[in-house]
């Protein structure tokens, strides 16, 4: 039987809210969601999510499907929950993808709770049977497993490749921030524009040309080939609670800019109700700093996926340090939280075609 437990939690504006959660009655089965797991525990139960009799057969077929691999050799996995006895010309696919930034483990945690969640729930929510989910939990496996490395790699935000030249560079400097690609910055939309430099020694390099990586590559083929069923495309990372819509290189917005915030305001509304927490929404080059490159960007813009969203998750306002090393807690509540906005978007998109 499904029991609720019902938890008080003081946010962080001071607000005493609520969140009902059942994830202790029907998720786990021996993984630990509530603490942060390394890339080969969390592939372990991917695997097993992906091959288990779960609830939720009814409504989704599961499988794990990797779209390529890095440099280092890691699958680049994808979770899909593809709706049985659907319409194939009425298929519409939520995309949410995890990762990107290796130190940003709270949003690895967040896809893979979400992953669970769908998997294992034992009443599967209109709102989500709605549409197929895919999820990317991990787009970046060796920047994540470096990180994991020691205490002195756990703030590597770039992948692990490098150039010929690069290793020089590297060399002579003997600078381990010369090696990587900074995998949000490789995309070919405003490639190499403002916040996106072109030299190799910083955490934001936007690689040798646009696409040079594995990873991002991985995505583009993914989206481009299911271009015409991808309603949403949101790309997770933390932090600063900003839930953004196009474009970051400029103050330039995409046509269809006032649908797709109507669409944000209603899933942060979501999230405060039931958390307190507060979401700022806006353009990331309007409401965070200049950014040029990103997947939702090119998505946007090149694929002209409806929806987009980059958004920034718990904590608002912290140290790099303390926000990127959030605690078990803090990133528990927030797999709940997104999840509550995720649904609210499903909820609210308006399905066209
Ligand atoms: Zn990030």
């Amino acid at each position: 039987m499904l029991m609720f437990l019902v938890l008080l939690i003081f946010g962080q504006n001071g607000l005493i809210s609520t969140v009902y959660t059942n994830y202790k009655e029907d998720l786990g089965n021996g993984f630990d969601l509530e603490h942060f797991q390394t890339f080969d525990k969390i592939v372990e139960e991917l695997k097993e999510l992906a091959n288990e009799n779960t609830t939720d057969n009814k409504v989704f077929e599961k499988s794990l499907i990797s779209l390529g691999e890095t440099f280092e050799g890691r699958e680049i996995y994808a979770f899909k929950f593809i709706r049985k006895n659907d319409n194939e010309n009425k298929r519409k696919t939520m995309v949410i993808e995890c990762g990107a930034h290796a130190r940003e483990w709270v949003s690895v945690s967040t896809c893979v709770y979400i992953i669970t969640r769908i998997a294992r729930s034992s009443n599967t929510a209109n709102t989500v049977s709605k549409y197929d989910w895919v999820l990317i939990p991990v787009l970046n496996p060796d920047g994540y497993v470096y990180t994991w490395k020691n205490s002195t790699t756990r703030m590597w935000r770039k992948n692990r490749s490098f150039t010929e030249e690069q290793m020089k560079i590297y060399l002579e400097q003997k600078d381990d921030v010369c090696i990587g690609v900074d995998i949000n910055r490789n995309f070919d939309s405003n490639w190499g524009g403002p916040g996106a430099p072109k030299t190799p020694c910083f955490t934001m390099y936007a690689g040798p040309k646009p696409f040079s990586e594995n990873e991002s590559k991985a995505l583009v083929n993914f989206l481009t080939d299911n271009k015409d069923e991808v309603i949403a495309y949101i790309s997770l990372h933390t932090f600063g609670q900003k839930w953004m819509t196009p474009f970051g290189h400029s103050k330039e917005k995409p046509t269809n800019l006032n649908e797709m915030e109507r669409v944000a305001l209603l899933s942060v509304e979501a999230i405060k109700k039931v958390s307190g927490l507060v979401y700022t929404v806006g353009s990331s080059h309007d409401i965070m700093y200049p950014n040029s490159g990103s997947s939702v960007d090119w998505a946007s813009k090149t694929l002209s996926i409806p929806y987009t969203y980059l958004v920034e998750m718990v904590p608002k306002n912290a140290t790099l340090e303390v926000g990127f090393m959030a605690e078990p807690e803090l990133m528990m509540e927030n797999c709940k939280t997104i999840w509550i906005g995720l649904q609210a978007m499903a909820s609210h998109l308006k399905n066209d075609s």
